[in-house]
Formats: structure tokens, C-alpha cells, sequence
């Protein structure tokens, strides 16, 4: 099955310090692993496009839109704090521009049946991006552009998010809570940042609080919710926010999954993808910063998108 890689190197230049996790090195190990793995000969690759401002409308207001542009920095060595964890130096406009643009891009290739599915090499990630904010070391909301690109721009009706990182994906339940074309399905670590999700939500809305320490079979056994949902659902599209911090080897969280956990849901999410949307994936990174280990995680689930 086709599996489009699609990038920018773009993406590689917004830097927020050596010091910060989520760091341009996450790209370069990930390319390695796919080199070093062999896959690169069985998949394909697409350079990102930039979103366009309308796609970015679809999911941000328009003034957070633009006062994101407004505060840009445009000269080298100028720095401006979106949160106490968000960073934006000369290069984050375009890198953020071209990590939504790969999911729009990724959007029509899966749709217009160019390729089965496709994953997003991107940074910076996004899933904690909500309408009219930025945090978490997201700028905008990649996924949920993509998603309401779908939905807005190619008439789908019905798409489904499926979101393992070990953070809660507050940003997105904040774009899509309330639409009825959207299910949301989030696990996350809990109590643990971003401190959502563990409240009663509105339907369309399935989110798994995972105590620190679950280990990957009690992780298979709480998430079983998802499937049910998704089986009523029967999304069209479905998107996955894949992010690989809930490894055991993330010292970002304290959750104890690994590389066969992230084969085992990749597994059944694209069961359920040959089921309702002839097998039709969407995948997003989003977290993972213990470098080898998110390296290992995105190989493996790339492989099962591709077997
Ligand atoms: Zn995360």
C-alpha cells in the first residue's frame, strides 16, 4: 500500500534551543530510521506545500490568525514567548506554515487517490493549538486544519481524530468539540499537562485519562472505548495525532509504552480504516522526544501503514 512521507525541510529551521525538547534533531533522526530501515524504498515522498491563510481559517479565528503574523519575528536572533514553552524565532512562521500545509497536502493525496495514506513528518506539532491560541510548543493546529480541510474543502461529512501522545489534545477537542462531523478520541497521561479532558464532555468526544506508570497491555485494555465509537461513527477519513512521548524511554511522560504498542494501534486503527474509508489514514506527528526512541516508534508505525 502507498504511504506518502510528506515533509518540508522548512520544518528543520524553527529552532527554540538546544536546550528545548522539541528540537530540530527529531527530524533528522527520523529521516535516518527510515534510511537505515530500508523503507525508503517502498514509500513515497512529497514536499509540503505552505497552508494557504483559508485553510488556517478553517480551524483558528482569523484575528489569532493574524495576529500571529503580525508578531512573527522577521530578523535573525529575534525571539518572542507564545507561552511559557512556545517559541517563535525568524524561521517558525514558515516552518508552522509548511507543518499545516503537509496535512492539507497529505489530505488531497489520500483523497484524490494518489496515495493510500500518509504520514506527516513535521514540527513544529499541534495538537495543543486550540482556535485562538497557541501553546505546548504547537503554533497552529496542524491535524484540525487538515481535518476541517477535508471536511470544508473535498465535502466528507464525517472524519474521525484518533490521538495517542501521552498530552492531552486539548487544542483540537477546543476546534472540533461540538461538530458534528468531527469524533475526537484522545488518551493522555492524567493529572499532567495540559490538565484537561478528564472532564465530562460533548459527544463526539471520547477521551481516556491513563494513570502515570500504564503499561502498554493496561493501555490496550482502556482505550477499547475508541473502537466502539469509531464502529458507530464510520468516519470516512480518519486522522491520527501520533505522538510518541507516552514511549517509556520519553522521560516527557511517564507512561511505559513501546514499539510493538505503537504497531499494535496502528494496527487497529487501520482495521478500522479498511472498514469504513477503504483504508484511507491521515497521520500527524505530534510529540516524542527521546530521540532513538521516536525514531524506532515512527518506523514501526509507518510500517504498518505501508504492509
Ligand atoms: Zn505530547
Amino acid at each position: 500500500m502507498t504511504v506518502t512521507i510528506v515533509g518540508s525541510p522548512h520544518c528543520d529551521l524553527h529552532d527554540m534551543g538546544d536546550e528545548h525538547p522539541e528540537q530540530p534533531a527529531r527530524m533528522y533522526k527520523i529521516n535516518d530510521q527510515i534510511i537505515a530501515s530500508g523503507l525508503d524504498y517502498v514509500l513515497h515522498f512529497a514536499d509540503a506545500n505552505p497552508a494557504k491563510l483559508s485553510s488556517l481559517e478553517l480551524a483558528h479565528d482569523k484575528a489569532f490568525v493574524k495576529s500571529i503574523f503580525d508578531r512573527a519575528p522577521s530578523l535573525g536572533g529575534e525571539k518572542i514567548w507564545l507561552d511559557d514553552d512556545t517559541i517563535m524565532m525568524d524561521k517558525s512562521l514558515n516552518a508552522a506554515l509548511h507543518a499545516a500545509g503537509a496535512v492539507t497536502d497529505a489530505v488531497d493525496l489520500v483523497l484524490e487517490d494518489k496515495s493510500k495514506s500518509a504520514f506527516c513528518s513535521v514540527r513544529p506539532p499541534g495538537h495543543h493549538a486550540g482556535r485562538a491560541s497557541s501553546s505546548g510548543f504547537c503554533i497552529f493546529n496542524n491535524i484540525a486544519v487538515g481535518a476541517m480541510h477535508a471536511l470544508e474543502v473535498h465535502g466528507l461529512d464525517r472524519v474521525a481524530i484518533i490521538d495517542f501522545d501521552v498530552h492531552h489534545g486539548n487544542g483540537t477537542q477546543n476546534i472540533v468539540e461540538g461538530d458534528k462531523r468531527v469524533l475526537f478520541c484522545s488518551s493522555f497521561q492524567h493529572p499532567f499537562y495540559p490538565f484537561s479532558g478528564a472532564e465530562p464532555c460533548r459527544k463526539g468526544i471520547v477521551n481516556v485519562p491513563l494513570p502515570a506508570g500504564t503499561t502498554g497491555s493496561e493501555y490496550r485494555d482502556l482505550i477499547k472505548n475508541w473502537f466502539k465509537a469509531v464502529d458507530e461513527f464510520k468516519p470516512q477519513l480518519i486522522f491520527i495525532s501520533a505522538g510518541f512521548d507516552g514511549h517509556t524511554e520519553d522521560e516527557l511522560g511517564q507512561l511505559r509504552l513501546v514499539e510493538k504498542d505503537y504497531i499494535w494501534i496502528t494496527e487497529q486503527i487501520k482495521a478500522l480504516a479498511d472498514k469504513y474509508c477503504e483504508g484511507k489514514i491521515v497521520s500527524v506527528l505530534e510529540g516524542g522526544y527521546a530521540l532513538n526512541a521516536l525514531a524506532r516508534s515512527v518506523v514501526a508505525h509507518v510500517k504498518v501503514l505501508a504492509n
